[in-house]
Parts: structure tokens; sequence; C-alpha cells
């Protein structure tokens, strides 16, 4: 088994990758066996652990990926792409120019950074506080992995893109299909009609305060809302353990919620009081969410980051 995910089989033929947030892969990812091909859904944030989740999908489905698939530009779901490099990465083209713009221009300051990061570390190491310890001991180890794949990172980019919609047509039928933008400018999921299961990338984080920082949180509602009415018995999250449609129900009052804050943060309200959502309470990382209030109540215009090209303009793809 891997040392960076858990696998948890969703139906028969599909296994999601659960990760731990501080650890060498970060985000969630997918494998999806058609009964013909075997399609990855993100690659994690370093080499080494897309490695284990490439060799994880010949294991569980007998076959080689014939597919990866980005559901949005994040570099814990983008960033193990090198490993995937000899088949079709499939994406948005928005997505693709967000990887482009978001790709560390420099490895030698991007590596400095993470030893910053580590500096800082040690010195909670040494903490009188055995939470802030275990904390900082978990967060090592995924900063040291991101820290050994730096010199051997390749940008790797999505070569089949799409709009809005591109269908893999196998014994059994995928999705991928987008609403328009909410977590990012442009984000992707799987629908797995015959096993009910949609592989939602990070439009879904389950009991983990989210990160909204570079979307849009009224139009996120609104996209979950749709995603609700396909009417998935399982859903699989970008981050934290799978679920079912309660993931996104939970989701939507939320980032309605946190679309409030932001109005009343720019109209003069502290970010730094603002408290949990209702039904968010005992969720991780409650500062994401203040972060990311103060940081889209900072933007002059709540859409100034969009272009057309992040948007459906319709047209349906078809890989048999
Ligand atoms: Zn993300």
């Amino acid at each position: 088994m891997s040392e960076s995910f858990d696998l948890i089989e969703l139906a028969a033929g599909v296994h999601g990758a659960v990760s731990d947030i501080a650890g060498p892969a970060v985000g969630n990812a997918a494998i999806i066996d058609t009964g013909d091909k075997t399609v990855v859904i993100d690659s994690f944030m370093t080499a080494q652990a897309a490695a284990e989740l490439r060799n994880e999908a010949v294991r569980l489905t007998g076959r080689s990926a014939f597919l990866l698939v980005n559901t949005h530009w994040h570099g814990d779901h983008t960033w193990g792409n090198q490993v995937f490099d000899d088949i079709p990465i499939a994406s948005t083209r928005r997505t693709l120019e967000l990887i482009i713009a978001d790709a560390p221009a420099n490895l030698v300051a991007y590596e400095a950074e993470l030893d910053a990061q580590l500096t800082a570390l040690r010195v909670r190491l040494e903490s009188d506080d055995a939470s802030v310890r275990a904390a900082a001991a978990r967060r090592v180890r995924g900063v040291e992995a991101y820290k050994a794949a730096a010199p051997g990172f390749r940008l790797t980019l999505p070569d089949l893109l799409f709009d809005d919609h591109l269908v893999i047509e196998g014994r059994r039928r995928v999705e991928l299909m987008t609403y328009g933008g909410g977590h990012t400018e442009s984000d992707v999921f799987a629908w797995i009609p015959d096993a009910g299961v949609m592989i939602a990338g990070d439009l879904c984080w389950n009991r983990i305060h989210p990160r909204t920082l570079d979307g849009d949180p009224g139009d996120w509602a609104g996209i979950l809302e749709r995603m609700a009415r396909l009417a998935p018995m399982r859903v699989h999250p970008g981050h934290g353990e799978p679920g079912g449609p309660e993931v996104i129900e939970a989701l939507v009052p939320y980032l309605r919620t946190v679309a409030g804050y932001v109005t009343a943060v720019r109209a003069g309200t502290d970010p730094a009081g603002l408290a949990p959502p209702p039904g968010s309470e005992a969720w991780a990382s409650p500062e994401r969410m203040r972060t990311g209030v103060a940081g889209l109540a900072a933007r002059p215009h709540p859409s100034a980051n969009r272009t057309a090209s992040g948007w459906g303009r319709g047209g349906d793809a078809h890989l048999r």
C-alpha cells in the first residue's frame, strides 16, 4: 500500500485516494476502471506520491492508465503530472492557462521558501505544547517531501483540452464536467452515472474549511446546487473523507455565509472576529476561512481575474 494516501472503494471499480493534507500528496485523487480503460483523476503534489498512485492504478485495474485528468490548477492536484507524461492529460482550456500562470518560475527560490518553512517548523517542534509539536511533526514530513521533489520537478501540462464536457466512452461511461468556476476559475468534476459516484475535486471538502481565495464563494454555492441535482450516492471530495450527498449539502450554506462575510468585511468588519459558519464549528483549519474572506474582500472586484475563456462556451467532446 501507499505511504502517501489510503484507498477507499467508492463503488465497484471506483477507488478514492484519501490523503493527509499535511503529507506528500496533500490533495485527494481517484482511480476509475471503466471496464476497458483506466482513468486517474488528479496527480497530487509530488512525483513520489503520483508514482505510488500510478502503481496502485495498475494493481487495481490490471492495466496501465489511459488518461489523467486535472480537475483544477492547484499544485496539490497537478504537480505529479510528470509521472503521467506518456499518456494524455485532460483539463479545461482555462485550467491549462492557470497552471502555466502559477508554475514555479524559479525552483531555487521555491526551495529556499521550503527551507524557511522547515526552519520555522523546527522551532515549533521544540514547543512546550504537545499539540503544536504533533502538528509541526506532521507538517515537516510534507515539506521535506516537497523539498525532495523540487529539483526533479518538470512542468507537465494538460494536452487534451475541453471547454465544459468530455465524455469517456468505455464499457462504463465517465463524464468530465464543469459548471464554470467556484473554487478556482474553472473546476471539473467526474461523474460516473452507473455507479452514482461523483469525484468532486476541490468543489467538495469534507469537514475541512475550504480554500476560497482563488474563487467565488457565491458562484461556488450555485455550482454545488447543480451538482446535487445529479443525485450522487457517493461524493469523493478533494480534501477529507468520502461521504454521501451531505458533503455537498453542508457546503452550500457555508459558502453563502462566507460570501456574506466578504461583503461585511468590505464594509469594515474585522475578519479576525468572524465565527465559523453554522455547522462548521468542528471542521479543521478554521484559519483558512478567515484568510480566504480577508483575501476575497481585498480583491478590487470579486470577478476581476475572470476571463471569457474561463466559462463554458458549449461544445461536447467524446473520447472513445
Ligand atoms: Zn484546490
